[in-house]
């Protein structure tokens, strides 16, 4: 009795110790992506030039799911919400994208609430999405709900894909719910987990991904061997002068505490725009438009009738 007394606390700091995201392996096809506009940019400072000053208006939904209506079991308020919704505009604002919330949806369903993300069956996790979804591929979807496992998030990467398809049903984002700003997840609850989330949507890789001579394929996010726990400044886990800088452990794509982290390089915002080029600005959308019970009366058929590429314009509903 009393060894579990002492125990179970010091299983829950273990548990929130190290940041867990679920994309961890990279497709090899985006990889590929990523390397030829590396080499691109390499070979002219003109092209980075071309999108270095844009602004990315990004159609924003969050949807909570919960197995009820306590804050415990997911049911995120809306004030913590809008704080969410905040801090991604202000992490995000040197990369000159600007998240346009446009609805909020509030579902109590415990299947769909508890599903792991690990699961082979992804029935559940379809069924969630394809009922919630909004918007075509070039809107951003957010599931905040408890994912298990110590995951505090997963997204799908962007990918070449046609209206209706599986992969288009499922391209989103879930990030745990307790990990919004004021959450309950102890070093992860200033929102960071969404914007880091995000960034995989957008199609950046981890700052550590693939080791010191592999990297995220971004020029300027300096080498690192491992992701960071904690805000250890100072750490080099790839030393001498092949590998000029420190550990980026204040990268939003590393795997820092929120409190740690501050910054995306220009060349992870320049890469976020050559990824929205490819992928995400044709906004393939669903052939039978949604027609969701929610009140936005503009989200589903945008077909090409916005400009994502306008400039600067903070328009959300509130
Ligand atoms: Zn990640």
């Amino acid at each position: 009795m009393r060894a579990s007394v002492v125990l179970m606390p010091l299983l829950a700091i273990a548990a929130a110790a190290q940041r867990k995201c679920g994309n961890t392996k990279v497709p090899t096809g985006l990889k590929e992506t990523a390397k030829s506009f590396q080499r691109a940019n390499a070979r002219s400072a003109w092209i980075a030039h071309s999108v270095a000053n844009k602004t990315l208006n990004v159609e924003t939904y969050f949807h909570v799911v919960a197995s009820d209506e306590t804050e415990a079991n997911g049911y995120v308020p809306e004030d913590k919400l809008k704080k969410q919704h905040e801090v991604m505009n202000e992490h995000y604002k040197s990369t000159g994208v600007v998240f346009d919330l446009k609805n909020i949806s509030w579902t109590v369903n415990a299947e769909w609430s508890a599903f792991s993300v690990d699961a082979e069956d992804k029935t559940t996790e379809m069924a969630m999405k394809k009922n919630l979804r909004k918007g075509g591929y070039a809107a951003l979807n957010i599931y905040f709900r408890p994912l298990g496992d110590g995951l505090l998030g997963i997204c799908e990467f962007p990918d070449d894909v046609a209206a209706d398809s599986k992969e288009f049903w499922m391209d989103g984002c879930q990030v745990l719910h307790s990990s919004v700003p004021g959450g309950s997840t102890k070093n992860y609850d200033l929102g960071a987990t969404a914007t880091h989330e995000v960034g995989h949507w957008f199609g950046l890789f981890h700052t550590f991904q693939d080791g010191c001579d592999g990297g995220d394929q971004v020029d300027d996010t300096p080498a690192e061997a491992s992701p960071t726990s904690g805000c250890p400044v100072g750490k080099d886990t790839c030393p001498g002068n092949k590998y000029p800088g420190l550990d980026p452990i204040k990268n939003f794509m590393d795997y820092s505490y929120d409190a740690c982290l501050d910054q995306f390089t220009p060349g992870q915002a320049t890469r976020i725009m050559q990824m929205w080029e490819k992928y995400r600005a044709k906004g393939v959308t669903p052939s039978t438009p949604d027609t969701g019970s929610d009140s936005g009366s503009d989200s589903g058929s945008d077909s090409g009738s916005t400009d994502p590429w306008k400039r600067f314009k903070l328009s959300n509903f509130y």
